[in-house]
């Protein structure tokens, strides 16, 4: 369904006079997600998650790799792939209330995507946006109703139905839940695994909770620094994790306090600046088993450690 190949964001934050200045947001990142799969990309605040959700989309410009939809090359954007594209993926953000226009009732903005991409009008036009609410839950009363008056979790529901108008295959959920109440949140996850096996999409479900993404995910990646280090099946990466950043992330999934398990140090340090990335491994400035003289100078290889598991550190067999 989604291809990355070699994917590569760069954003130039020269300042004039001053020398080059280049984020290296994502670097060389080749990822593939099937029909019909939920894979998580995980990782902290700064791994460029967000950037490769993005990319994909169009919404920040490739520096370089390519990616494909169906087989079909979407990297150079013409009038008619972003048309294609706009028809097989859409994005919901992190964030409901400013995803949706104040001014606008909620029919005016789920019915915005119909209204720039088709033909329908008029009462045709209003049947479907009714049928979109009723898809996500929300009865016909809402159609004529502002986001003000709305919850989090109703706001989330109308974003989702924007997001379902032009029926994509292909659904990028960023950080879906993160804004919401801890009560609206298992709602929302709950619809959404739902709506996944109702209505037969491919997620890509960008979140930093672990917990999350093993409930809705069957695959996952996980990101440091621009590139994927871990990736696999949802219970060989939760359950088997080779990668020592993995192991960490896993080390900081709170439990009860009356369970609390031996879990060994805490991951310590901030992620680097992606302005100056390091040599060799890019995990190797807070890997507490890194080799000296091999992890700082050595870029570690990709070894395929099952089926459908895979990590990148020099410690594997
Ligand atoms: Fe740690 Fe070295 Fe493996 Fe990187 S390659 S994760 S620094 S042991």
């Amino acid at each position: 369904m989604l291809e990355l190949r070699d994917l590569r964001v760069h954003f130039d934050i020269s300042k004039r006079g001053k020398g080059k200045t280049v984020v290296m947001a994502v670097n060389g990142v080749s990822l593939k997600i099937d029909k019909g799969d939920a894979l998580g990309l995980v990782g902290e605040s700064g791994s460029g998650k967000t950037t490769i959700g993005k990319a994909a989309l169009h919404l920040v410009p490739i520096t370089g790799g390519r990616f494909l939809i169906d087989g079909e090359d979407m990297t150079r954007l013409d009038r008619a792939t972003e048309r294609k594209l706009r028809r097989k993926a859409q994005i919901v953000f992190q964030d409901p209330h400013s995803s949706l226009n104040p001014r606008m009732t909620i029919y005016r903005s789920v019915a915005e995507p119909l209204i720039l991409h088709t033909k329908e009008r008029g009462s045709v036009l209003r049947k479907r946006v009714s049928e979109l609410l009723e898809v996500v839950g929300l009865p016909g009363q809402f159609l004529y109703r502002y986001p003000h008056e709305l919850s989090g979790g109703q706001k989330q529901r109308v974003c989702i139905a924007r997001a379902l108008a032009l029926n994509p295959e292909l659904l990028i959920l960023d950080e879906p839940t993160s804004a919401l109440d801890v009560s609206v949140q298992s709602q929302i996850l709950e619809f959404l695994k739902d709506l996944q096996k109702d209505l037969g999409l491919t997620y890509l479900f960008i979140s930093h909770n672990l917990a999350v993404v093993r409930y809705i995910c069957n695959r996952v990646a996980v990101m440091y620094l621009g590139g994927i280090v871990e990736e696999g099946h949802t219970e060989a990466v939760f359950g088997e994790a080779r990668h020592p950043y993995t192991q960490a992330l896993l080390r900081a999934v709170p439990y009860p306090q009356a369970v609390q398990p031996d879990r060994g140090e805490p991951l310590t340090g901030d992620i680097p600046s992606p302005i100056n990335l390091p040599k060799g491994c890019s995990f190797h400035s807070r890997c507490p088993v890194r080799i000296a003289g091999t992890c700082d100078t050595v870029v570690p290889p990709d070894v395929r450690l099952g089926d459908d598991h895979r990590a990148c550190c020099h410690l594997l067999p």
